[in-house]
């Protein structure tokens, strides 16, 4: 007997369509796991890691812009706020400063082209019109020709913090309409073309549909690097090394920590601040990930007809 047609024996697989507008609306997602790919099957592909302050994407994104950087990715990363109320310093002037100084080097770590900063007044994104904060966001998706977003996630629950909420929202719906030929038709005059991201990594810091999850074993050591980065806010910085010097001066030491500052920042950030990744990683047989909902190119159910079924005139 001959094997019948791999598409005969099979369904097609459930596509990931929670959240893209016309597809399931179950909560019951089935989380797909997303492992390093070889070569660069995304050369020539552009992404948008985005956050509302510094330490945003360096928690909960960094490992996946690595991954996706290694395979093909040119990333930018976007902040959205001033970050003008966190940190250590003497001045507002200063925290801003010390903070803008700390994502530039993020950015570097990160591998991304360039960091772009917007400066939204940290703590009060909610008093600022969100249909400007979009409209900055569709000029660059168009400028930046940007193919994927990674952002907060606009549905995620229990999300206090406004800068957050209104940045997600303000990316979700600039993402839907940067690729239409009626939203903004004055930047063609520019020379620039109606473009929208078709893919979406929403991270959350509470409950969400979490749908991916991306193995970053492999860029572990880099976003702990990446996390170091930013010592005038955020869980990692050079806390390792106070922490060391702390239990130093109580005649005390830590064998986590080691013998010197590096290796005290180095371990403090794998070990507490990003302990998260750990846990999220062995509940799916991996040594480190990063939780998504993910949300991928719209597909056209005809043209999937089509190509199935289609046959010679
Ligand atoms: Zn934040």
């Amino acid at each position: 007997m001959l094997a019948a047609p791999l598409a005969a024996q099979t369904p097609p697989a459930a596509r990931e369509t929670e959240g893209g507008g016309t597809g399931s609306t179950s909560y019951q997602v089935q989380p797909v796991i997303e492992k390093r790919q070889t070569g660069k099957p995304h050369q020539g592909k552009v992404l948008a890691a985005i956050q509302p302050h510094c330490d945003d994407i360096p928690i909960f994104a960094a490992g996946t812009v690595l991954k996706l950087i290694d395979e093909g990715y040119t990333g930018y990363l976007i902040t959205m706020s001033d970050d003008s109320m966190a940190g250590a310093g003497a001045s507002y002037g200063e925290i801003v400063q010390k903070n803008e100084r700390d994502t530039v080097e993020v950015g570097k770590r990160l591998g991304c082209k360039d960091s772009l900063f917007l400066n939204y007044p940290n703590h009060n994104m909610d008093a600022w019109p969100i249909a400007e904060i979009r409209a900055r966001l569709v000029y660059l998706f168009r400028a930046l020709k940007v193919d994927t977003v990674l952002v907060y996630d606009p549905s995620a629950l229990y999300e206090r913090n406004p800068d957050h909420y209104i940045t997600a929202r303000a990316v979700e719906w600039a993402a839907a309409i940067a690729g239409s030929q009626w939203d903004y038709p004055e930047h063609f005059l520019t020379g620039l073309k109606p473009h929208s991201p078709r893919e979406r990594y929403y991270y959350a810091r509470g409950p969400q549909l979490m749908n991916r999850v991306v193995d970053i074993g492999a860029f572990m050591e880099q976003k702990v690097f990446v996390n170091m980065a930013n010592v005038t806010q955020g869980p990692a910085g050079d806390l390792g090394a106070q922490l060391r010097k702390k239990l130093n001066e109580q005649g005390k030491r830590l064998p986590l920590l080691g013998n010197d500052d590096d290796s005290a920042n180095r371990a403090y950030t794998r070990h507490f601040a990003l302990g998260r990744d750990r846990v999220r990683g062995q509940q799916h047989g991996l040594e480190y990930a990063e939780y998504f909902h993910y949300i991928g190119p719209d597909q056209s159910d005809v043209d999937a007809y089509v190509e199935r079924n289609a046959v010679s005139l």
